[in-house]
């Protein structure tokens, strides 16, 4: 299949300069780049909701591969050890945790299977600051002791005390370490050469919740398709395989996939910038939906685009994503995503409702209208019009709620109507959590926005 893929079809050459990438939306975001006001702490607060563990996790069902072979230990740490983990900084526990982990993988043999749960906490530890700490070096070496001896479920239940250390991080590896348990939040089945059936949830999922994690594994300019063949020819064989795996909505049973059309039907664009291209193996595999229940979030700091569930989904729910930005008109929709090789059939789409299609259409001229709006009362009223029809039209995207909540808040302040602006920035906040997660620069920056108006 990868050599075949090596030459390009004539009719995706011709169209490819005017192919503009999926996920146009997701990761628009009006809020990067807003800096706090003069006289607020620099300093970012720690993750909301942890440090609420129990000190023992009472699941005892999944132990991870990993402990299968080796540690298997249920131990109590003391009271001093229980004080290092609540005040060590996130550098200080995702260095003792990667330490204990590779070791562990390597006992086992399981390094490579390991490897991407280690470099998602690498990546995290090269970002993360080492933080104001006054832990010695002794009460460190005491604290590494004990969780040597735990299971590797123990030591992430452990760590999430720690209140500096994002969740979400520790989640996602508990899950991968788990593998194929009941923790994991989703599964892709029945995928095939000429069906992609998407991803599936594996359990009940928790709006907010981080689901995947992924770098891209090419990046390009969408103009440039010597560069894309480039960069493919210089991927090691498997990844070239799995590339070539992922759907091409331009070939059909008579013609072979090629690279670009596997390129056109899976890319996103990067950081919303028309032109750059990015292709992911895991979560290209997402389908599209015109009322999505999962939503993508670029995190500059990590160079990783992370999804999260943006409502609570039932176990055997398809995860969806959009390609196109969902509050516009079927039309508009249909026209964007038929660049991308197929006909949206999905329940709006297939429904059709004259009344649904009002309701985007109005959804899509309020995007414009809001932010351009110079009377903030008439601002706030076309807010409120705004959350209304996402509502009705059950469009829960938490990034959109997040930027729209947060252009209430700026228009309150502007009539000096603090008490309301508060509760605004706090809705904002709320919404760029289960968006963006703790750890993204606009949460953190909207946390301090409403940390102002917090009694
Ligand atoms: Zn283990
Ligand atoms: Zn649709
Ligand atoms: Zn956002």
């Amino acid at each position: 299949m990868s050599g075949a893929a090596t030459s390009l079809s004539p009719s995706l050459r011709s169209m490819a300069g005017s192919f503009v990438g999926p996920g146009e939306s997701l990761t628009v975001d009006l809020l990067v780049g807003i800096r706090p006001p003069p006289g607020l702490s620099e300093e970012g607060s720690s993750f909301p909701g942890a440090g609420t563990e129990p000190w023992i996790s009472s699941d005892e069902g999944h132990e991870c591969f990993l402990c299968r072979c080796c540690h298997n230990g249920r131990v109590k740490p003391d009271k001093k050890q229980r004080a290092t983990v609540k005040s060590m900084s996130e550098a200080q526990l995702l260095d003792l945790l990667l330490a204990q982990l590779s070791m562990r993988a390597q006992e086992a043999g399981r390094f490579d299977t390991l490897f991407p749960v280690l470099q998602a906490i690498h990546r995290r530890l090269s970002v993360s600051s080492a933080g104001e700490s006054n832990i010695s070096g002794a009460s460190l070496r005491n604290l590494e002791k004990v969780m040597s001896k735990m299971s590797c479920q123990q030591m992430i239940f452990f760590a999430k005390k720690n209140p500096n250390t994002d969740p979400g991080l520790l989640q996602l590896v508990m899950d991968r370490l788990t593998g194929s348990s009941a923790n994991t939040p989703m599964s892709f089945p029945g995928s095939s050469v000429w069906l992609c059936a998407g991803a599936v949830a594996t359990r009940p999922l928790t709006a907010g919740e981080l689901l995947a994690e992924e770098e891209p594994l090419l990046q390009w300019s969408g103009e440039d398709q010597d560069q894309l063949q480039q960069l493919f020819d210089a991927l090691p064989l498997d990844k070239q395989r799995a590339m070539m795996e992922l759907q091409d909505s331009f070939a059909d049973q008579d013609s072979e996939k090629t690279l670009l059309g596997v390129a056109c039907t899976n890319a996103f664009t990067f950081q919303n910038e028309e032109e750059e291209r990015c292709l992911y193996l895991e979560i290209s595999r997402f389908n599209h939906s015109c009322r999505p229940n999962c939503e993508g979030s670029w995190d500059e700091r990590l160079g990783v685009l992370q999804v999260y569930a943006c409502e609570d989904i039932p176990s055997g729910d398809e995860l969806c994503l959009f390609y196109t930005d969902v509050r516009k008109p079927r039309q508009l929709r249909q026209e964007k995503l038929q660049t991308l090789g197929f006909t949206c059939a999905c329940p709006v789409c297939r429904g059709a409702d004259p009344a649904s299609d009002r309701r985007r259409e109005r959804l899509w001229q309020l995007v414009e209208e809001i932010p351009s709006c110079e009377d903030p009362e008439e601002a706030l009223d076309l807010v409120r019009e705004s959350f209304e029809l996402s509502d009705e039209e059950g469009l829960n995207i938490s990034c959109f709620r997040e930027v729209t909540a947060y252009q209430a808040y700026t228009s309150c302040l502007s009539m000096g109507r603090t008490e309301e602006a508060g509760k605004w920035a706090q809705r904002a906040y709320e919404f760029s959590l289960k968006g963006h997660g703790p750890y993204h620069a606009t949460t953190k920056i909207i946390s301090r926005h409403a940390s102002r108006y917090r009694s």
